[in-house]
């Protein structure tokens, strides 16, 4: 039987019925647009994820928008984010207007480097063409930034803070979601993520009531929110029909969230599972590649993905495929050095430890149901190279 990179069918299977049943019950329930799976899965996950609020909306990229078009983002702002990211991380910032501030990483967590943070905002300040207002940070590969040095960079800077958790939700460091750190948590539910639907889907969380009840309302095209009826306000028409301010349409669907309540209520185990598949790899594959992956300290990853480093990547990708292993190189071209996104960028040379990843990384199949004669199978096949 071939290697799955990521078996999904597998973790179906496993839920034996349980999200057949529920998209069942959803499409029979009628309510296919904000229906009351929607409301329970918020609830379940906001208990999940330790947050006031959660919010369903269409795709995880959306969630990276609301909160930017909530704090009122635009020209002349600047946005710090990591490079080495899926480009929805960095893609939101342009569409207000504003300007992606490309900052390196840490050669061992992957993640944004809390001394190249500062580095950036005060070269930003130094120039004095644009204004710093947001630092998203993001979990790469499912691990935590490190949310406690970026807090402080963006408490003596007066900056807001979104965890991009589109990887790594379900994530903690020293036994705190990132919410604990950050202003907000946005997350992805596309199927290939830790936490993924049946197709696409997204999330934001927060302890903001303010920012949440703003996101309520841009996420159904600006409706009317209890804030906008405060004192005794009333209005000449049906306050649907009001546009309070200009939103857009991203809600989360009824199928879906039917779907995300069943894999919620086992995410936990799945998590365990993870973590475990990680550490026999570690042990594992240590004497045979440059690098396995270093999680910060005090973190627990959900693993995303498990990403090792070698001298020769594209030869042992090369041996992988022959032995039947599938591999994925995340990311072999960085934000700052995407044609899209080269007038936001200092170009090549500028983020060193960014450029020396994208030619040595590669990652490794990795899901909940990889079972252990499978993950030996892959550890002998990279044991093999030369
Ligand atoms: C997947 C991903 C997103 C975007 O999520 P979509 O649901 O595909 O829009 C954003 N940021 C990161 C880091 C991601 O991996």
């Amino acid at each position: 039987m071939s290697i799955a990179f990521i078996d999904l069918q597998a973790q179906r299977l496993r839920l034996n019925g349980r999200i057949e049943a529920a998209v069942q019950a959803a499409v029979v329930g009628g309510a296919w647009v904000m229906g009351p799976q929607v409301r329970q899965f918020e609830a379940d996950l906001a208990a999940f994820g330790q947050a006031k609020h959660a919010l369903g909306c269409a795709n995880g990229t959306d969630a990276l928008i609301l909160p930017l078009i909530a704090w009122g983002i635009r020209t002349g702002d600047a946005v710090f984010c990591p490079s080495f990211t899926f480009t929805a991380t960095g893609e939101v910032v342009p569409w207000l207007g504003a300007t992606p501030v490309f900052v390196d990483v840490d050669a061992h967590t992957f993640n944004m480097d809390p001394v190249q943070l500062e580095a950036a905002i005060e070269a930003t300040l130094k120039e004095g063409r644009l204004r710093p207002r947001v630092v998203i940070a993001v979990d790469l590969f499912g691990q935590p930034a490190d949310y406690p040095a970026i807090r402080a960079i963006c408490d003596k800077y007066g900056l807001k803070l979104i965890a991009d958790s589109a990887q790594g939700f379900g994530c903690t460091l020293n036994g705190h979601h990132p919410i604990k750190w950050a202003d907000i948590t946005t997350t992805s539910f596309f199927p290939a993520k830790p936490l993924g639907c049946y197709g696409d889907g997204g999330a934001v969380l927060t302890d903001d009531d303010d920012l949440a009840e703003e996101m309520d309302s841009l996420r159904v095209h600006g409706k009317v929110v209890a804030k906008d009826m405060k004192d005794g306000q009333t209005f000449d028409h049906d306050p649907k029909y009001l546009a309070m301010r200009i939103g857009m349409n991203s809600r989360l669907d009824t199928i879906q969230a039917a779907v995300l309540i069943e894999k919620l209520n086992v995410f936990s185990d799945e998590i365990g599972w993870r973590n475990a598949i990680a550490d026999r790899y570690n042990a594992g594959l240590a004497p045979h590649v440059a690098r396995v992956p270093t999680v910060i300290d005090g973190g627990v990853s959900v693993w995303a993905q498990y990403t090792i480093e070698h001298e020769d990547r594209d030869g042992l990708v090369a041996h992988l495929k022959d032995q039947g292993v599938p591999t994925a190189v995340y990311y072999p071209v960085p934000m700052h050095l995407q044609p899209a996104y080269a007038r936001f960028s200092k170009g090549p040379g500028s983020l060193p430890v960014t450029e020396r990843l994208k030619e040595r990384v590669l990652s490794l199949p990795m899901h909940s149901d990889l079972d252990e004669a499978t993950q030996d199978t892959i550890i002998a096949a990279v044991a093999g190279f030369r």
